[in-house]
């Protein structure tokens, strides 16, 4: 197969392109690089069928011969990052899936869209389930993530029904692992950079609010699943275990054998509460489920920090 991944220079981005590119399949990735980083496919250069297009994937892309699939996972993707760059998060949601989507249906590719379960926004149903429409603020700070996935997903669909296009729709649940950005302002990253410094640990609000933390080697076998598989319907990636942020905290503070402090600092405005994915319809219909605990996955995560 030949893949197209936006956002392949990014977190998740890059470890997809590595594993499609191990199973032999030729990778072309598209990046303009706002978030994302050249030295997360550093290695990958070089290897056969791998190429890399610095571009904007909100203006009109073309990608000579043939493409059997076209992965659309560039767009800013923590609340930090996605407050500074709030107009191109709104573009790659919405002109960047167009695009991505017009340039699959030209190719006669399967489409994927990197959806999220931002959409869900600050769920009044927990866990959340395929089937749960949301609660989100479209003018609040998250709004500008939330609802171009959302008009993201919706473009798709119509691509799906009226095209005819074969399209997945992955909602993807808090991943972490190594290459993610030490400074993007999410948790995972916060806490272990503070950790491994001795600094205080920066909890927003009271910490219990909740999140289920998914190791990125378990998300992206999830992906590789569901791209094989003929659901053109939402599918919910993540790992069920739920912890509050407070505990996420402990825990790393625990793995790292640190000496800061944990402190609190004002709650982000509308931060969800509580996060939790149902993913019956992946165990069910991908014979999938995340196998790496969160210890291990935070082990591996905190010697990519350290190094
Ligand atoms: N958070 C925190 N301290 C930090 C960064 C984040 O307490 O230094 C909290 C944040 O308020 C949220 C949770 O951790 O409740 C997860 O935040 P993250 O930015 O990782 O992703 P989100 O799930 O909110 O998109």
């Amino acid at each position: 197969m030949r893949l197209v991944i936006t956002g392949g220079a990014g977190f998740l981005g890059s470890h997809l392109a590595e594993r499609f590119l191990g199973q032999g399949h030729a990778v072309t990735v598209l990046d303009n690089l706002l978030t994302g980083r050249l030295e997360n496919i550093e290695p990958l250069f070089g290897r056969p069928g791998f190429t890399f297009v610095k571009q904007d994937v909100t203006n009109f892309i073309h990608v000579p011969g043939k493409v059997d699939a076209v992965l659309h996972f560039a767009s800013p993707a923590s609340p930090d990052d996605y407050a500074k760059y709030p107009i191109p998060t709104l573009k790659v949601g919405a002109l960047g899936t167009h695009k991505a989507l017009g340039l699959a249906k030209d190719k006669k590719a399967i489409f994927m869209i990197a959806s999220t379960s931002e959409i869900y926004g600050d769920p009044l149903v927990t866990p959340q389930k395929e089937d749960y429409w949301g609660n989100v603020n479209p003018i609040g700070p998250r709004g500008v993530y939330d609802e171009a996935k959302r008009f993201a997903e919706a473009m798709t669909m119509a691509y799906h029904r009226y095209h005819k296009m074969p399209v997945r729709i992955l909602r993807i649940f808090n991943t972490y692992g190594p290459r993610m950005r030490k400074n993007d302002g999410r948790a995972v990253p916060n806490f272990i950079t503070q950790a491994l410094k001795n600094k205080p640990i920066t909890v927003y609000g009271r910490g219990n609010q909740t999140r289920s933390l998914c190791y990125v080697s378990d998300l992206v076998a999830g992906i590789d699943a569901l791209l094989h598989s003929n659901i053109n319907t939402p599918v919910n990636i993540g790992n069920p275990r739920e912890l509050t942020i407070l505990s996420i905290a402990k825990l790393i503070k625990k793995l790292t054998g640190s000496r800061s402090a944990i402190v609190h600092k004002p709650l982000p405005t509308d931060d969800p509460k509580v996060r939790r994915p149902d993913i019956a319809l992946a165990k069910r219909e991908l014979k999938w489920q995340p196998r790496v605990s969160l210890e291990e996955g935070l082990k591996a995560t905190i010697e990519y920090f350290r190094s």
